[in-house]
């Protein structure tokens, strides 16, 4: 059985823990590989390996590492088509949706090239008399990133691409479930000119997770995956003095208003709901069409639509999407068809028997659809993160308004229409973060920000763009004055200083 080993200061590290995660196939459902699960003393091992590289990293002038971002960019790209299938062998989901998953992650790395620019602080000059002021941005120093299965290319890099080039040293702890690429990545960044303990990945569970939240050296952590755990990262970092992002759990709504463009709509929420399997904090796995005409419609467009899709192993490049991760995970998304189903909601089109010929062990599940959903129902209230779309019907736009914007996440949320003015009254006054007007998947650019609302995110700070920046880099502010000797000396003051 193939180890998959940790990449601590620059070189493979085998761990001693005697604990590992198995890493499967989701195409055939046999084990592949089993990765090593660190202990708490080869999570210290990389924040030692980390702070040894801050001091010389941190004082690297910012155009010198921006050079290394490129190199990064260049080298990913180079080595594109092997990142890719490695991540689509441990994830599941198709190579063309691989290349997109590691290609959004590199955008964040673009934006990290443009670094000398995105430091540069404020200034400020006779703030007083004679007195200038000014800010920096400078860096906390060891700080780690906690990434979930699904994107195990893009979510890392929107960490450590913007962490790294502020002049931090990271260690990253990715999903046990596809830990190769994040491990590849490690490797790149040296390749790229990193200096060793740049960038660690160290593989576990809890025991890792809880070495990182409770290490004193660990200044900043950022986390994404499900929201209970998120919560739990948020608190238990903050009590350790942390400072803490925490993205959850998802259960984005996508709102047909009766002019939409119904064409339009079909492709774009088939795309959304079912592609990655549904594997995405982004994906849109319930419809809210406005009024019985448009439900109806929809209803039955979606209805002839979805045997079209193709469930084809990860490698078939014709395939919509491929299996889900786990069987753990299969399971978990066939117990919410079911309960769907014992709440009495109707199940249109059953994934549940679906099985590929050749393939029958692979973890794949059918499209399912499900209609007249309501607010009260388990599988609406919870995300199911899996191919499954739930059709919740409503009878007028200030119902739609209301679904997403009192559910308990907020991550993103779609209007179709082609009235600009419903959108734009959607847009503001909608209560979830990240919103898309006729657009399925509103994952913001990489010089702009993500980060949902509610229980999609714990903390203050969103993921990339500026933001990111905030969140890697604390502000020193220095107020400066340079007094002539040779003139009279200004008195003691016992009273606050003021500029009036
Ligand atoms: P997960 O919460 O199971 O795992 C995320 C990370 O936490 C992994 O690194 C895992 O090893 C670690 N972890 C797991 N159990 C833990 C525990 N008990 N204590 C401490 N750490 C633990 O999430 P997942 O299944 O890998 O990812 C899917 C989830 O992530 C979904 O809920 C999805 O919506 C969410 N997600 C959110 C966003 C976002 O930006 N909001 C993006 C992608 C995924």
């Amino acid at each position: 059985m193939r180890d998959i080993r940790h990449f601590i200061d620059g070189a493979a590290f085998d761990g001693a823990s005697g604990r590992f995660g198995d890493v499967f196939n989701p195409n055939t459902g046999e084990v592949q590989a089993r990765v090593q699960l660190a202990t708490v003393s080869e999570m210290d091992r990389a924040v030692q390996a980390a702070q040894a590289a801050f001091e010389g990293w941190s004082s690297t002038n910012p155009q010198r590492r921006a050079r290394v971002m490129f190199e990064f960019k260049r080298l990913v790209e180079a080595n594109m088509n092997e990142l890719a299938e490695l991540l689509s062998s441990e994830h599941g989901k198709v190579i063309a949706d691989s290349k997109g998953d590691i290609q959004r992650g590199l955008e964040v790395i673009e934006f990290a090239c443009g670094i000398p620019h995105a430091l540069k602080g404020e200034y400020t000059q006779g703030a007083g008399p004679g007195i200038d002021v000014y800010s920096m941005r400078q860096p906390l120093g060891v700080v780690a990133g906690i990434t979930p299965f699904n994107f195990p290319g893009m979510i890392p890099m929107w960490m450590f691409g913007m962490a790294i080039a502020a002049g931090n040293t990271f260690i990253l702890k990715p999903s046990e479930r596809d830990p190769s690429l994040p491990v590849r990545l490690g490797e790149l960044m040296m390749e790229a000119g990193a200096p060793k303990g740049v960038l660690n990945v160290v593989h576990g569970d809890k025991v890792a997770v809880d070495a990182i939240l409770t290490h004193p050296d660990i200044h900043a952590v950022s986390f994404v995956g499900s929201s209970d755990i998120a919560h739990y990262v948020y608190q238990m970092g903050a009590q350790h003095g942390k400072r803490v992002q925490a993205m959850g759990g998802a259960k984005n709504h996508g709102i047909v208003l009766p002019d939409a463009d119904m064409d339009q709509v079909i492709k774009d929420l088939t795309g959304a709901a079912y592609g990655s399997a549904g594997e995405r904090c982004m994906a849109l796995p319930v419809v809210v069409p406005v009024g019985q005409r448009t439900a109806d419609e929809l209803r039955e467009r979606l209805v002839s639509e979805i045997p079209n899709l193709r469930v084809g192993v990860s490698t078939d490049a014709e395939a919509h999407y491929g299996p889900v991760v786990t069987q753990t995970h299969k399971d978990k998304v066939l117990g919410w068809i079911n309960k769907g189903v014992e709440e009495g909601a109707e199940l249109v089109v059953d994934g549940r028997e679906f099985s590929l010929q050749g393939h029958e062990k692979g973890f794949f599940i059918g499209p399912s659809l499900f209609d007249h959903v309501k607010p009260e129902m388990e599988s609406y209230k919870e995300e199911i993160f899996g191919p499954v779309l739930q059709i919740m019907r409503a009878a007028s736009f200030e119902e739609a308004l209301s679904l997403p914007s009192k559910h308990q996440y907020g991550n993103g949320v779609a209007i179709f229409t082609q009235n600009g003015r419903a959108a734009r009254d959607f847009a503001a006054r909608v209560n979830v973060g990240m919103v898309g007007i006729n657009v399925p998947i509103p994952v913001p650019v990489a010089y702009h920000s993500f980060g949902g609302w509610k229980r999609s995110a714990f903390g203050d700070i969103n993921q990339h763009g500026m933001e990111g920046l905030r969140f890697w880099t604390k502000t020193k502010t220095v107020t400066a004055r340079w007094p002539d000797s040779e003139l009279e000396h200004a008195d003691s003051s016992f009273v606050i200083p003021t500029m009036a």
